[in-house]
């Protein structure tokens, strides 16, 4: 993997590894406000206590990320995306991480069937949306406004602006992915803020983070692909990126 690119017209050289996550790996780089993300090829379940190595998984998340956060941006979503530098990396603007995944759920699928005993593929109106505190160590628990708060996490004003913009997001993503004949199920987010303290988009966006499925067979496309045991995850992945791509026609 070559470590120097190029962006706004200066040199970015690759730095230290600043932290080694599930699926990819995080590198501090020459400019103070821009990190180096490298995807690998790493797939995990169960908050990383199953995992394997999946040739090529890498690439396609790198690939799927790339569209949909330019996707966003064409609608005029800010997000921390700077510039797909090569078929594993990017080039990401560095945020102060909110400590919180935000997930937003269309219909009903994984722990939300499991928690409320719901049928599966339950549609959710109006769409239900939950924050857990990122913690491995704790399994990322479900965590409420007033804890947020309490815990200094997020103010009220951005737990509002969280609730607002991921559902901004789901709308854009939504109708995305319905002009390729594929359901967005449910997808986490992650947020953080700019030294201005504006809270943006963060972390990535793909089959990693999201349940997809193909609104003719009901076939996964996504992660529920390996955590379930259902055959070759880069197969739904391939044709995910396949069908977005077709979208840049
Ligand atoms: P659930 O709460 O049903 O397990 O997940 C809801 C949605 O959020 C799914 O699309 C799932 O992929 C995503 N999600 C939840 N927690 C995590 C996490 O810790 N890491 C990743 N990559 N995605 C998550």
């Amino acid at each position: 993997m070559n470590n120097v690119t190029d962006y706004n017209n200066q040199t970015i050289t690759r730095g230290d590894l600043k932290y080694q996550g599930k699926a990819k790996s995080v590198y501090w780089t020459s400019q103070a406000d821009i990190l180096w993300l490298h995807d690998t090829n790493q797939a995990t379940a169960l908050n990383g206590k199953v995992h394997e190595n999946i040739s090529d998984k890498g690439r396609l998340n790198s690939a799927i990320s790339y569209l949909l956060f330019k996707h966003l941006h064409q609608h005029g979503v800010a997000t921390h995306y700077l510039k797909h530098i090569s078929e594993t990396d990017e080039l990401v603007e560095k945020l102060d991480i909110i400590p919180v995944e935000v997930v937003v759920r269309n219909f009903a699928s994984g722990h939300f069937v499991s928690r409320f005993g719901v049928a599966s593929m339950t549609e959710l109106t109006p769409i239900v949306q939950e924050f857990y505190y990122k913690s491995d160590a704790l399994d990322d628990p479900f965590i409420n406004d007033s804890q947020l708060i309490a815990l200094h996490y997020a103010t009220a004003e951005e737990i509002k602006s969280l609730r607002l913009k991921s559902a901004e997001i789901n709308d854009i993503l939504r109708r995305r992915f319905a002009e390729i004949n594929i359901e967005l199920i449910d997808f986490k987010l992650e947020f953080g803020r700019r030294a201005d303290g504006n809270m943006i988009l963060a972390d990535e966006l793909s089959p990693d983070n999201m349940r997809l499925v193909d609104k003719t067979s009901g076939q996964s496309l996504d992660k529920d692909i390996f955590r379930q045991h259902k055959g070759d995850l880069t197969v739904g992945y391939r044709e995910v990126l396949q069908r977005l791509e077709k979208l840049e026609k």
